[in-house]
């Protein structure tokens, strides 16, 4: 009821907000500072009951289509590389759209809407996954746990923490299963992450799922379009601040030699992406060092001329803050600018 209730006078702001002519204002203001927006996405698709998604994860693919008609009659839609080399608009801000993780539902429900309005786009692939029929294992843990009916009493075996097993015995259900992924992948990142890719392994998860990544051939094709570009997400989706620095080093170095390998890339703009959103000074670093030309954070800010390109600010867009025009521009107008603090 509460929840409604909030949802209602979001809502009801969001249409005054877009009526007001306040954000057309705003983008014009910041367009004469240099300020240029990177939108982050997931998945362009529709939930399904036999499919669970993160909320954080999806956009409707008829509020996608609605999205791209708004942002562009604010915005100059520019490519990821355009910004990175300093060539920014004036008269309109720039936007950049980057889809995260290489699933094939932006093939068939984004570039379509992408090709009819001629905008580019930067997707960022796990090359890894790439082809495969492998799930990313928060996918499979969500699998895992419908198998399971919600139960997460099998994940006790591997947790130590008083804390964490406390929550682990709360009940679970279809609404509230991103609060256990969400604690799954925070305690991942201090201890272990290979323990709960055993757990998955074991019942036999990692494996069995039709794949719902992007093949080379639609990549392949995008690529030849001019308008879809690509970038690293690492190879196995890594979250680099959890592992050693050999490892991380390991998976940069991979990813990017595929990309080049497959031409899918030049060697003088490489972007990447990193997993989770989650850097460092030292990961940073790293991303440099591996030949790598830029890195998009999940940090909700505008960025500036000013702002360090291994951790350019993204705004994350999904269904529930983004399902209709004046949500999506309150989601834009809302954005703090970058004070340089991070
Ligand atoms: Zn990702």
């Amino acid at each position: 009821m509460l929840n409604l209730l909030v949802r209602i006078i979001k809502q009801f702001r969001s249409i005054c907000y877009f009526s007001s002519a306040e954000f057309g204002k705003t983008c014009k203001k910041y367009a004469r500072k240099g300020r240029y927006l990177i939108l982050g996405y997931h998945r362009i698709r529709s939930p399904s009951p036999d499919q669970y998604m993160e909320p954080g994860m999806y956009v409707n693919p008829a509020s996608f289509r609605k999205q791209m008609e708004v942002i562009g009659k604010y915005f100059e839609i520019v490519s990821l590389e355009k910004v990175c080399k300093g060539s920014i608009c004036n008269e309109k801000p720039s936007c950049v759209l980057t889809f995260d993780d290489g699933w094939n539902d932006f093939y068939t429900n984004a570039y379509p809407v992408l090709k009819k309005y001629r905008y580019p786009a930067t997707v960022f692939l796990p090359t890894g996954y790439i082809g495969s029929n492998r799930m990313l294992w928060t996918d499979a843990l969500a699998r895992l746990m419908v198998k399971r009916k919600f139960d997460a009493g099998f994940l006790l075996d591997y947790v130590k923490d008083e804390s964490i097993r406390k929550k682990l015995n709360k009940k679970y259900n279809r609404s509230n299963l991103h609060d256990l992924i969400h604690l799954v992948k925070t305690y991942s990142i201090e201890h272990n992450q290979e323990i709960y890719r055993n757990i998955l392994m074991e019942n036999d998860l990692m494996n069995e799922c039709n794949s719902d990544f992007l093949t080379w051939e639609q990549i392949f094709e995008m690529k030849e379009s001019g308008l879809i570009h690509f970038g690293s997400h690492t190879s196995e989706h890594v979250i680099l601040t959890s592992v050693s620095v050999e490892r991380a080093r390991a998976e940069l170095h991979h990813s990017r030699e595929l990309l080049l390998n497959k031409k899918l890339v030049c060697s003088d703009f490489i972007p990447f992406c990193y997993p989770n959103g989650t850097n460092s000074k030292v990961v940073a670093e790293e991303v440099k060092s591996a030949g790598y030309s830029c890195a998009v954070t999940v940090r909700r800010r505008w960025n500036d001329l000013s702002t360090d390109i291994y951790g350019l600010n993204r705004i994350g867009m999904h269904q529930d803050v983004s399902f209709s025009p004046s949500m999506t521009v309150l989601r834009l107008g809302s954005t703090p600018v970058d004070n340089g603090s991070g």
